[in-house]
């Protein structure tokens, strides 16, 4: 069985007298620990799958099985127990806290769920072990965003979702954040969605979904992801 199946999922959004359709009829599944790249323009509905797929926001229609139960159907605090044990999240922007250093940064999200990954360790994996008594303010942005991927992980999450995760970043130091998304996938058997508008990115997917004015335009299945580094 698939980790996700997303059936036939519709997000339409109701302002006034105008309507919004930014999921049409969405369909794809996801094996367990592979990484999917969602690739499409800006406008095309991909912060809206994420959110739906993250439990943040439900669908007007359609299924959203996750490991096998309709995630679309979960009350607001199922959601809330989903979205804290089971999903790690990483934005654009890092959203660290200003005043607590990069370990007590991950420690904060450790204490969240009960079988959290050793704070030490995860911060080894993502390359900033030596770095772990800094404030934010004194690292630089690469460094940030791998706080961001050793918070987003040190709980442990079956599902890691990546909004832009090195839209704020220079191409080499978004190459080395993605590489330690793609190592703690492999080393940790996360299953990872990454949304991107950018084609080179997409290539580190297992399977790459093309978006385009609220549809699924293809699914390319990728059975040679391109290494990042
Ligand atoms: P992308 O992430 O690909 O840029 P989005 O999912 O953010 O696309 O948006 C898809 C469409 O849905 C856009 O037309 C956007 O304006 C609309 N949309 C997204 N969120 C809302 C909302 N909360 N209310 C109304 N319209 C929305
Ligand atoms: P855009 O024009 O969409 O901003 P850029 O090429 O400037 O795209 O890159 C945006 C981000 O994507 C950068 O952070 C960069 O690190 C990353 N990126 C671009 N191309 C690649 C690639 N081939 N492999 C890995 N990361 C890439």
């Amino acid at each position: 069985m698939a980790y996700i199946e997303v059936k036939h999922e519709t997000r339409k959004f109701i302002q006034g007298d105008q309507e919004t359709i930014a999921n049409h009829d969405i369909s794809f599944n996801v094996d367990r620990g592979q990484i999917i790249t969602i690739l499409g323009p800006s406008g095309a509905g991909k912060s809206t799958l994420l959110n739906i797929l993250g439990g943040m926001d439900n669908p007007t229609s359609g299924q959203v099985l996750i490991d096998g139960t309709d995630i679309a159907q979960f009350t607001a605090k199922q959601l809330t127990t989903y979205r804290r044990q089971d999903v790690g999240f990483i934005f654009q922007f890092y959203n660290l806290v200003p005043n607590l250093t990069a370990r007590e940064n991950v420690e904060l999200a450790s204490q969240i769920t009960h079988d959290a990954r050793d704070v030490d360790e995860t911060l080894r994996l993502v390359g900033l072990a030596d770095r772990a008594k800094n404030f934010p303010a004194q690292l630089s942005g690469g460094e940030q965003q791998r706080v961001a991927i050793a918070r987003a992980i040190a709980k442990n999450p079956k599902l890691l979702l990546c909004d832009e995760p090195t839209g704020a970043l220079d191409y080499q130091t978004g190459k080395q954040v993605l590489q330690v998304i793609q190592d703690g996938a492999r080393q940790t058997d996360m299953t990872v969605i990454i949304v991107t508008h950018n084609g080179a990115i997409a290539k580190m997917g297992d399977q790459i979904i093309h978006i385009n004015d609220a549809q699924v335009q293809s699914i390319q299945q990728n059975p040679q992801p391109t290494p990042i580094a």
